[in-house]
């Protein structure tokens, strides 16, 4: 089975494929790397999307799913594309343009999603929305006193769809993953495989993710790799997950997700691994009146 018919519903009646393929490149990676490997994840099943204004990657990326609809393989409408809006551009008249600008660049008449990158109001995303430019508008990176201002926000048109924010064994998220839950926000989780020792904002000293002993041993139980296992753990609890691969072995290897279950022990063991360890640990942020990660979630 394939991302294509695991989808789950949002709040405003659309709905995202469970499986998204993450799209930022490493310095040391050609972008044109992106292009073929979004090709690669296409023809895998991938179905989901996870771009970004600040990413510098939307020509590659929009170039790939044009291509792969000019030759057939999908349709627009199968494809779930998300892009973000860029801190730069948080005064609500610039809003509209950041969208354009990424539309522009990937060559594309709508986004299926719109996400805040990081902390600001919503107002004018509600916009977009009503432009017919995003399907879906949610946020990013907010933490629940951040959620809970725009919830409470006399005149909210629309609540957010989702909150993407960093989640994996170590950083389970099960706060903020009740907190969404009973308000209907879908939660997309990043880094969900421990991001990688190129991103430039990882702490190089950080444990890597999957050379996790418990992870290693599990994966070893159920014939599986530490990675399938990160993965099957999160999508268990309900989230949306993102991972990110240029390898085709590696891009294929994370449809198998969907191919095994783990036993509620064993969800219960990889809960015990969290420790609050953030790979994102949002340091250029430090300061900011708005800095997310200063809250306990
Ligand atoms: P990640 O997906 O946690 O990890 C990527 C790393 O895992 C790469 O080094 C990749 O190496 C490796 N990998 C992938 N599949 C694997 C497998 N089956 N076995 C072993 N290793 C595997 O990385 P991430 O940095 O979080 O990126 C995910 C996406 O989340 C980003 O591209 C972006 O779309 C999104 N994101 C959003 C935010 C935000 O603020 N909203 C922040 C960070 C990331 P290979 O390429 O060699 O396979």
């Amino acid at each position: 089975m394939s991302s294509v018919s695991q989808r789950v519903a949002l709040n405003d009646g659309h709905f995202i494929p469970v499986l998204g393929f993450g799209t930022t490149v490493p310095q040391k990676v050609p972008k044109s790397e992106l292009i073929k490997a979004t090709k690669i994840a296409i023809d895998a099943g991938f179905r989901h999307f996870d771009s970004a204004y600040l990413y510098e990657i939307e020509e590659e990326v929009g170039q790939a799913i044009r291509s792969k609809i000019a030759d057939g393989t999908v349709k627009r409408e199968d494809i779930f594309y998300t892009s973000k809006l860029w801190s730069t551009f948080h005064r609500p008249e610039l809003v509209r343009s950041c969208l354009e600008m990424s539309l522009k660049k990937a060559q594309l008449d709508y986004v299926d999603l719109y996400i805040i990158h990081f902390p600001m109001p919503l107002q004018a995303m509600e916009k977009c929305k009503d432009a017919g430019l995003a399907k879906s508008i949610g946020v990013s990176n907010f933490n629940r006193r951040q959620l809970e201002m725009i919830l409470n926000k006399p005149g909210l048109k629309y609540k957010p769809v989702c909150n993407q924010v960093e989640c994996h064994v170590y950083l389970n998220q099960s706060k903020m993953l009740d907190y969404c839950k009973s308000k209907d926000i879908a939660l997309v989780a990043y880094c969900t495989l421990g991001s990688s020792r190129d991103a430039v904002w990882v702490d190089q000293k950080s444990p890597v993710l999957l050379d996790d002993p418990v992870l290693c041993a599990m994966a070893k139980k159920y014939k599986q790799t530490p990675a399938l296992v990160a993965l099957r753990y999160l999508l268990q609890r309900g989230i949306v997950v993102l991972a990110r691969s240029f390898n085709e072995k590696r891009i294929k290897e994370n449809m198998q997700v969907f191919e095994f279950q783990l036993t509620s022990e064993d969800m219960k063991v990889l809960d015990g691994l969290n420790r609050n360890l953030r790979y994102n640990s949002g340091d250029f942020f430090n300061g900011h009146p708005n800095h997310p990660f200063t809250d306990e979630y």
